[in-house]
C-alpha cells in the first residue's frame, strides 16, 4: 500500500533520545501528515473491524491514535492515564520501563463485558501493553484486539504478551 509506505517513511529515527544509546522512533511527523494519519488509522482498525465497542490508548501518544481510531470506527474512547490524573474511582497498575517504573490508571466504570481495542504507538518490551491489558480486565472489559504502529523486534514484547493476533503496522 503506497500510503502506508509513505507513512512509514515519515517515522523519524532520533539517536540517543531520551538518553544515550536509545534509538527513539518519533512518530510525530507521521501524525502531522493527513494522508499518512488516515492510512495508519484504517490499518490499525482493519483486523478488528466490528470486534470492539470502545478504543483505549495509553497516555500520551496512545491517545493520539485512539482519538483518530475512535472517530473512524464510530466508537467511544476510554483513556488510560498516568497515575493521579483521573477524578473518579480507577483501577491502577504498576509496571517496569526501560528506565524506571510507572503507574497507569483507568476509570472503573465501563460496562462489564465491553470489548476493547487497545492501541499504542510503539511496542518495545511489552510492559506498557501488558499493564494496560491488566487494567482493562480489572475494570471488567475484554481486550479483543491490540494494535501498535510499530513493533520493535528482539525486545521480547510479543513473547510477553502471548497474543497471536497482536497487530503491528510497521516493524523496527
Ligand atoms: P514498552 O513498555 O517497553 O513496550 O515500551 C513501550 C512504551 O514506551 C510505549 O508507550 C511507547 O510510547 C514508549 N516507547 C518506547 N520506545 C519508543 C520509541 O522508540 N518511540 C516512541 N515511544 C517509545
Amino acid at each position: 500500500v503506497p500510503a502506508l509506505e509513505r507513512a512509514e517513511s515519515l517515522i523519524t529515527l532520533i539517536p540517543d533520545y531520551p538518553k544515550p544509546g536509545i534509538l527513539f522512533r518519533d512518530v510525530a511527523p507521521l501524525l502531522a501528515d493527513g494522508p499518512a494519519l488516515r492510512a495508519v488509522t484504517d490499518a490499525l482498525i482493519a483486523p478488528f473491524a466490528g470486534e470492539f465497542d470502545v478504543v483505549t490508548g495509553v497516555e500520551a501518544r496512545g491517545f493520539l491514535l485512539a482519538g483518530a481510531v475512535a472517530i473512524a470506527a464510530g466508537v467511544g474512547l476510554v483513556p488510560i492515564r498516568k497515575a493521579g490524573k483521573l477524578p473518579r474511582p480507577a483501577a491502577s497498575a504498576d509496571y517496569t520501563l526501560e528506565y524506571g517504573t510507572a503507574t497507569i490508571e483507568m476509570h472503573d466504570d465501563i460496562p462489564v463485558g465491553t470489548r476493547v481495542l487497545l492501541l499504542d504507538d510503539v511496542l518495545a518490551t511489552g510492559g506498557t501493553i501488558a499493564a494496560a491489558k491488566d487494567l482493562v480486565a480489572r475494570v471488567g472489559g475484554i481486550v479483543t484486539g491490540t494494535a501498535v504502529l510499530m513493533e520493535l523486534e528482539g525486545l521480547g514484547g510479543r513473547e510477553i504478551l502471548g497474543d497471536p493476533r497482536l497487530h503491528h503496522i510497521f516493524r523496527g
